[in-house]
């Protein structure tokens, strides 16, 4: 920023923000010119829930013991603001998985009867041809639709400390079934809804995005840092697991907020970078929840 100001004698200036306030010399006339001071600068949006969440910056530490995922979170000193555990119920799930393969089975089953039964019956052919279809496509779709129907939900929950006794937010899965849209709905530790956190699966497909929408409208959406990255993901390097995602995440307006970054160099620590919003018009807790899932929400 730079303070404009000019003097009686008509020489106009462009000053540096520190003199602003300050009486200076003009360098033409001599005249004292008095800088006007600055504008107050806006101010930073009180940060409600816990004192923890008054960061600009989380760094989000994966620890690999067990079967759940759980993250230490750090604020930029290293210091420990939060412990957050997503369990995973693995043998409640492989058992999901079974029940799915049996509902595929038994719809490839069905519609082959019926089928049969088409022919038979010397029914309208068309008919026959269209069961075959789904005997042949619509059971991979039955058997996935019923896996997730018969799995647990994988609530987030994000506590104080890994002592887990007092809870600061909670992250829920809103259905079993997400076939073509993910969603998920963020409450403060008083219960008080927050915000719901959602993709669409097959938009996702070329570039992921993530939509955050709040009581009164939406808050903010996570893209993929760049399309190309974004392709080469989807090719060789994502196999190789050589190229991680990194989403930039934008007010509706547009404007950087901040972003999430899983760089090479910081193995298993992300990073929540929302310096760019410095009023916090996001949420921290808010912002937190959406870090989370944009790692645990989307490579498993
Ligand atoms: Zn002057």
């Amino acid at each position: 920023m730079s303070v404009n100001v000019s003097c009686a004698c008509g020489a106009a200036y462009n000053l540096k923000d520190e003199y602003a306030g300050s009486r200076l010399g003009c360098p033409r006339c001599g005249a004292a010119i008095l800088v006007p001071a600055l504008p107050p600068a806006p101010p930073v949006r009180f940060q409600a829930g816990d004192t923890a969440f008054a960061q600009d910056k989380f760094l989000l530490n994966e620890r690999h013991f067990g079967i759940s995922e759980k993250y230490a979170v750090l604020d930029k000193e290293g210091a420990s603001l939060m412990f957050v555990e997503r369990p995973n119920y693995i043998f409640l799930n492989v058992l999901a998985i079974f029940g799915g393969v049996i509902a595929g089975i038994i719809n490839l089953i069905a519609s082959g009867v019926l089928s049969h039964l088409v022919k038979v019956l010397g029914l309208d052919p068309l008919l026959g041809v269209l069961l075959t279809l789904w005997a042949k496509l619509g059971s991979f779709f039955v058997a996935i639709a019923a896996a997730q129907a018969l799995s647990k939900r994988r609530h987030i929950t994000v506590y104080r400390d890994d002592s887990r006794e007092e809870v600061l937010l909670r992250i829920a899965q809103d259905s079993n079934i997400q076939l073509l849209t993910a969603s998920y709905t963020v409450t403060g530790a008083d219960g008080g809804r927050l915000a719901l956190i959602y993709k669409k699966r097959l938009r996702n497909i070329f570039r992921k995005r993530w939509y955050v929408l709040g009581p009164d409208g939406p808050l903010c959406t996570a893209q993929e840092d760049s399309i190309i990255l974004s392709a080469l993901r989807r090719m060789v390097l994502g196999f190789l697991g050589l190229l991680h995602t990194d989403f930039m995440i934008y007010s509706p307006g547009g404007q950087v907020l901040g972003e999430f970054s899983r760089r090479m160099t910081l193995r298993d620590r992300y990073v929540l970078d929302m310096t760019p919003d410095s009023r916090r018009s996001l949420d921290r807790r808010v912002a937190l929840a959406f870090g989370v899932l944009l790692d645990t929400g989307e490579n498993r």
